[in-house]
Parts: structure tokens; C-alpha cells; sequence
């Protein structure tokens, strides 16, 4: 096995059946982890960049099976934030050194380009030194161009599964994994910093299905690469699921780190809902990247994605410091520069 993770870390590769091996067990861990870390730490040294999550709306039109915010869970308090509050958000934000402003919502009908062309050109025109990043799902080429040409540079949109049998079963019919792909490479195309990602341990979820995911990567070359645990939501059709393993999503998190040395890879909210320490564990294993919430604390329990979500209560000062202390805790630093992705040869 230490050859297969010596393969890895040196041509960023390994056969279906080394990944196999080593995502099915935890004998490996420790030794690949610290390959992981050395090798953030020859790219990236102990930099872990900030980006300001601001969970701007919950009304989402889709019905993911999955996800607390789904169009039919009539239990969800509904919320969107308004001009004004998204862009007090970025003040304080930027008050607290976040270079990176992350609007994070549902599909939300309201949201029309024109709106989003306007908050995204009202921010732009503040903070001229900050990076605008966009999660608001599944939108046409033109859509992303117009948001592009109002000033956002960066997009997440993570493909949830790579596997189109196994997206059907998480997802609604009318939702597809070829169009989620489509969006993925229209906004590279367009000359955004694409993010992409999955959750580990959904319903169904095999093996095979993670190294689809891994494949999938690998042919899109995203900047940024999100993954956490799944974690089940009592208002949901798989309200009944276990979550995902924290160890599991490590173990990726190390792998993704060796096939892809320059990524940006954080260590999410979801990684640190399923264990205490999860995000600093998660850094450990190759992570570089941190989300704190600029969310209004009102609004911060009704974004719901799945149950016992942390960092609901705290002010955005009270987060930044918080995770500044875990950050330091870890064995790395927080940097607050703009923190855009290393890409020699084009390649991450
Ligand atoms: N609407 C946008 C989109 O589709 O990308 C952004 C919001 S969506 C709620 C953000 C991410 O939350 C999804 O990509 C999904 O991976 C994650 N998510 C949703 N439900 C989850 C759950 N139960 N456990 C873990 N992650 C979940």
C-alpha cells in the first residue's frame, strides 16, 4: 500500500483498484495523511485562506432528496436576505480581512439574473480587491456570462455524483447529472475559478461511485474541490440514512490533496458537524481552506441543509476568531489575502 500512496503523491494517479484499496480501509491513514500534508506544505506551506459564507436565501425551487431546504419540506422557515443586508454582510466582512465573499443560496425563483447582475455589481464596485463567488446552482450559459460580466469570478457547484444511476436516485426527476456537468463546463468556458465537489457517504453511495467521482475531477480540472460528509435531515425522504464517515471523507480529502497539489480544498461546516475537531482534522489531511459564516445570526439556523448544523449562533467576528484559534490549534496560519488557486502549467 505505501507504494500505492507513493504512486499518488508522485504522478498524481493510481489505478481504480489502488484507489479501491485504499478508500476501504483505515490501516493507511497516518501515512497517508502526512503525504497529503507535506504536500500542501511544498505548494501552499501552512497558508489557510478565508472565505466568507453568506447564506443569502432558502427558498430553493428543486427537491433534492437529500437537503433540508428542498421545495417540499414545508417545515422550513423561509428567509431571503435583501440588497441591503447582503452588502452589510460584505462590510463587516471585509472589516474582519475576507478578501472572498461567497453567496451561497437555493435555486430561489426571486433571484432573477438581473437581480443577481446587481448585487454581484454592487459588490464589485466596494470591493474592488475582493473575489465574488457564486453557489446558486444550475443556470444557462447565459446566465453565468451576465453574472461573469457584473464582476463575479469564482462559482461552486458541486456535482454531487458523478454517476448518472446514482445521481437519479438522489434527485428528482428533471434533474440530471449530465446537465449539472454541462453548467460545470460552461462556467470553466466563461473563464470563472470553478468549484466542484461531492458529498461522501449520500444514500447508495458505493465505492465505485467515489472513484467516478475522482475520474470525473480529474477530466474537469477544478480550481476548487468541496466535499463533506453527508448528513441526513429529518424533513427529507432519507431522513432514515446514516451519515457519512468522518474518517472516509479524510481519507478523500488526502487522496484529492495528492491527485490535485494545487486545489483549493476546504474543510467544511458538514466536517466539522459530524465530529468536534473535524475541520482541523480536515486541514490535517490536506485541506487549505476555511468558510466561516457572515450570515446574520436570525437566518443562520433556518439555512438547514441537513440536522445539528455547527456555527449557527455566533456573530461573523465571534466565527473569524474562533476558527482563527482552531486554524492555529491545527499547525497553520489564516492568511487573508485574495488566495487564488497556484495553477502551474494550467494544471491543478
Ligand atoms: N443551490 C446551490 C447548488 O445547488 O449548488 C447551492 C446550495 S446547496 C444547498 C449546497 C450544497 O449543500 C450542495 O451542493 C450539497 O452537496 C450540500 N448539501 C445539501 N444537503 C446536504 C446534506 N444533507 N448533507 C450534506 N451536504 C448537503
Amino acid at each position: 500500500m505505501l507504494t500505492d500512496i507513493e504512486t499518488l503523491a508522485n504522478t498524481r494517479n493510481l489505478t481504480d483498484d489502488g484507489l479501491k484499496a485504499l478508500l476501504s480501509t483505515d490501516e493507511y491513514d497516518g501515512t497517508l495523511f502526512s503525504y497529503a500534508d507535506r504536500k500542501r506544505r511544498a505548494v501552499y506551506g501552512d497558508a489557510v485562506y478565508i472565505r466568507g459564507l453568506i447564506e443569502f436565501t432558502n427558498y430553493c425551487k428543486n427537491n433534492c432528496l437529500y437537503c433540508g431546504i428542498r421545495c417540499g419540506n414545508q417545515n422550513a422557515v423561509r428567509y431571503r436576505l435583501t440588497d441591503e443586508e447582503i452588502l452589510a454582510c460584505c462590510a463587516e466582512g471585509y472589516r474582519l480581512g475576507f478578501r472572498t465573499f461567497v453567496l451561497q443560496g437555493g435555486e430561489d425563483p426571486y433571484d432573477t439574473d438581473a437581480r443577481i447582475c446587481g448585487i454581484v455589481a454592487a459588490i464589485r464596485e466596494h470591493y474592488a480587491d475582493c473575489a465574488i463567488t457564486l453557489s446558486i446552482g444550475e443556470k444557462s450559459k447565459e446566465s453565468y456570462r451576465a453574472y461573469f460580466e457584473a464582476g463575479a469570478n469564482r462559482y461552486l457547484l458541486r456535482h454531487e455524483t458523478a454517476d448518472s444511476a446514482h445521481y437519479r436516485r438522489l434527485h428528482p426527476a428533471g434533474m440530471s447529472c449530465e446537465n449539472r456537468k454541462r453548467c460545470l463546463y460552461d462556467l470553466k468556458e466563461i473563464g470563472y475559478q470553478v468549484g466542484s465537489g461531492f458529498m461522501v457517504g449520500s444514500p447508495y453511495q458505493t465505492t465505485e461511485n467515489l472513484i467516478s467521482d475522482l475520474r470525473f475531477l480529474q477530466e474537469l480540472q477544478p480550481d476548487m474541490i468541496g466535499i463533506g460528509p453527508y448528513i441526513t435531515h429529518p424533513d427529507t425522504p432519507f431522513a432514515g440514512y446514516e451519515n457519512g464517515s468522518l474518517e472516509l471523507t479524510l481519507r478523500l480529502i488526502a487522496v484529492l490533496r495528492l491527485m490535485f497539489p494545487y486545489a483549493l480544498i476546504p474543510a467544511t461546516t458538514a466536517l466539522g458537524t459530524v465530529h468536534p475537531k473535524g475541520r482541523e482534522r480536515g486541514l490535517q489531511a490536506g485541506a487549505n481552506v476555511v468558510m466561516p459564516n457572515l450570515s446574520p445570526v436570525r437566518v443562520r439556523k433556518l439555512y438547514s441543509l441537513y440536522e445539528n448544523k455547527i456555527c449557527t449562533g455566533e456573530e461573523a467576528a465571534q466565527c473569524r476568531g474562533c476558527l482563527e484559534r482552531r486554524v492555529r490549534a491545527a499547525g497553520y496560519q489564516i492568511v487573508t489575502d485574495i488566495g487564488n488557486p497556484v495553477r502551474p502549467g494550467g494544471e491543478i
